[in-house]
C-alpha cells in the first residue's frame, strides 16, 4: 500500500555529515523478512536498530523502545543490503565515440573523475548495494580511498567501500597503449617488473589505503587457429608470489583478474584469493580452486554486450568468451566453488542496472537463493565481515533493503528496490510509511 513518501531523501539532508547519533533508535516492522542464510521468509517481524547496528530481530510482540522511530515495511520483501564484489566507480562505460578509455587518463582532470565517481557510488547505494569491493581506479590513483573517506564521514551517500587503489600489471600488460614510444603516457595501473618492484607496489598501495590488492594476471585475449580462447599471461609466478606473500602478511587479500590458461594457472599457484572473470577454467583448475578455497567472481553480463560482427577476429573472440564463460560458471557452480556476485559495472555505464548478472546466474544453474547468497553471505565471508554485513541479525550493520515481490520466486525482483537503509540511515524510501 502506497502511503506517504517521507522527506528524508532530500538532497540537503544527504549533503550534511549524516552519521546517526549513537542513541538513535529505529524499529522496523517487516511483513516479509527473508534470511539469505536459510532461505526462510518470516512474517510480521520487528527489527530494532540502535545507531548503525541491528540490536534485535524478533516477532511482532517485540517491545519497541520508547521514542523509537517506527518504519512500516508492509509490502515487498525485506532483506539485507546487497554486496557487489567487482565495481569500478572511476569508470563510466567509456563510449569509444566520446574518446573511450584513453581520454579519461589523458584529458580529464581528476576532480572531474572524482565527481563522477561520487555519482557512481550513489547509484550503487540506490540500487540496494550497500557494500562494494571496488576493483581499481583506472589511472585515478588513490581516488577510491578519498571517496570512501567522504562516504564514511557521511558527506556523500554511498556504499561501504573496499578499496584496491591502483592495481598492478607488468610492462605491456595494460593500457594506455599504442602511442609513439617517444611519448610517455599514463597507465591505468601501477606497472611492475620483477618481484622486488611487485612487492614494493603492493606495500605502497596498502600503505596508502588499499584494503585489497588487484593484480592483472592476463591481458589481451584472442582465438587461436584451433578456435580456442587464449590470453596473454602478465606477471611471472615469482612476481605474483612476492605480492601474495606481502599482502597476506598484512592480513589482506589479493584479487586476480585472470581469463584463462597460463596466467590463470600462475594466479592459482601464486596463492590468489579471488579469481576475477575466469572465462575459461579447466577441470584441474576448478579442483585447485576447491582445494585452496579460492573465490570466483565471474562478472557474466558484461561479456554479452556489444559483440563485434561474427566473421571478424574480435567477433569470434567475443563469442568464444561468452560460450567458455558459461561452461566455466556451470562447472564452478556444480563443484561448489565459492562464487560471489560482481558485474564489472563501470566497464558498462552506471546508468544500466547493476542487478543484471542475477538472471544469468540462475539461467546457468544457480537457484535464486544461491544467487542471492552470492551477493550477501558469500562476499561477507570473503571480505572478513561474516555476521556484520549480508545478514539482518543482532550485531550486524543496519544495511536493509526492500524489493517489490519475492526474489526467491523471481530473481528479477532484486531490480525493484524501493527502500534502502545503510548503517541505520535511510537513503531511499518509496511506498513506506513512518511514524
Ligand atoms: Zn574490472
Amino acid at each position: 500500500m502506497l502511503s506517504l513518501l517521507f522527506g528524508l531523501a532530500n538532497i540537503a539532508a544527504q549533503s550534511e555529515p549524516a552519521k546517526p547519533a549513537a542513541a538513535q533508535v529505529t524499529a522496523i516492522r517487516a511483513a516479509n523478512l527473508l534470511d539469505p542464510r536459510s532461505g526462510e521468509t518470516k512474517h510480521n517481524q520487528v527489527i530494532i536498530i540502535r545507531g548503525d547496528r541491528v540490536e534485535v530481530v524478533g516477532e511482532a510482540s517485540t517491545a519497541i523502545p520508547a521514542g523509537a522511530q517506527v518504519i512500516d515495511l508492509a509490502d515487498g520483501t525485506v532483506l539485507p543490503g546487497l554486496i557487489e564484489s567487482h565495481t569500478h566507480i572511476f569508470l563510466q562505460g567509456e563510449d569509444p565515440a566520446l574518446g573511450g578509455y584513453d581520454i579519461q587518463l589523458l584529458k580529464f582532470p581528476l576532480a572531474y573523475r572524482a565527481a563522477r565517481a561520487t555519482v557512481s557510488a550513489h547509484r550503487a547505494l540506490e540500487q540496494g548495494f550497500t557494500t562494494i569491493r571496488d576493483m581499481e581506479t583506472e589511472g585515478a590513483g588513490y581516488g577510491d580511498v578519498g571517496i570512501k573517506m567522504a562516504v564514511n564521514e557521511g558527506r556523500i551517500p554511498g556504499p561501504r567501500i573496499f578499496t584496491t587503489t591502483r592495481a598492478i600489471s607488468t610492462t605491456g600488460g595494460y593500457p594506455l597503449e599504442g602511442y609513439a614510444p617517444e611519448i610517455e603516457v599514463p597507465k591505468g595501473v601501477q606497472i611492475i617488473d620483477g618481484p622486488v618492484q611487485a612487492r614494493k607496489a603492493a606495500r605502497e598501495q596498502m600503505d596508502h589505503g588499499a584494503d585489497w590488492i588487484k593484480v592483472y594476471m592476463t591481458h589481451r585475449s584472442w582465438v587461436d587457429k584451433d578456435g580456442n580462447l587464449v590470453s596473454q599471461p602478465t606477471l611471472t609466478l615469482e612476481e605474483i608470489k612476492a605480492i601474495t606473500d606481502e599482502v597476506h602478511g598484512w592480513g589482506r587479500k589479493v584479487a586476480c583478474h585472470a581469463y584463462s590458461g597460463e596466467g590463470l594457472q600462475r594466479a592459482l599457484d601464486g596463492g590468489c584469493d579471488s579469481i576475477e572473470h575466469g572465462l575459461l577454467i579447466s577441470e584441474a583448475q576448478i579442483t585447485q580452486m576447491q582445494r585452496q578455497g579460492t573465490w570466483y567472481c565471474p562478472t557474466i553480463a558484461i561479456y554479452y554486450k556489444e559483440w563485434s560482427p561474427e566473421d571478424t577476429p574480435e567477433g569470434k573472440r567475443d563469442r568464444a568468451r561468452a560460450a567458455d564463460h558459461e561452461q566455466s560458471f556451470r562447472k564452478a557452480q556444480q563443484a561448489g566453488l565459492k562464487i560471489v556476485y560482481g558485474t564489472d559495472v563501470g566497464g558498462f555505464s552506471w546508468d544500466q542496472p547493476i542487478v543484471q548478472d542475477f538472471p544469468y546466474m540462475v539461467k546457468f544453474g544457480m537457484s535464486p537463493l544461491q544467487a542471492l547468497q552470492s551477493a550477501t553471505i558469500r562476499p561477507a565471508e570473503m571480505l572478513g565481515m561474516t555476521g556484520r554485513i549480508g545478514v539482518i541479525a543482532p550485531g550486524a550493520y543496519a544495511d536493509i533493503i526492500v524489493v517489490d515481490g519475492d526474489p526467491l520466486q523471481d530473481i528479477n525482483a532484486l531490480g525493484k528496490v524501493k527502500f534502502v537503509m545503510k548503517d541505520g540511515q535511510v537513503y531511499k524510501a518509496s511506498g513506506t510509511s513512518r511514524r
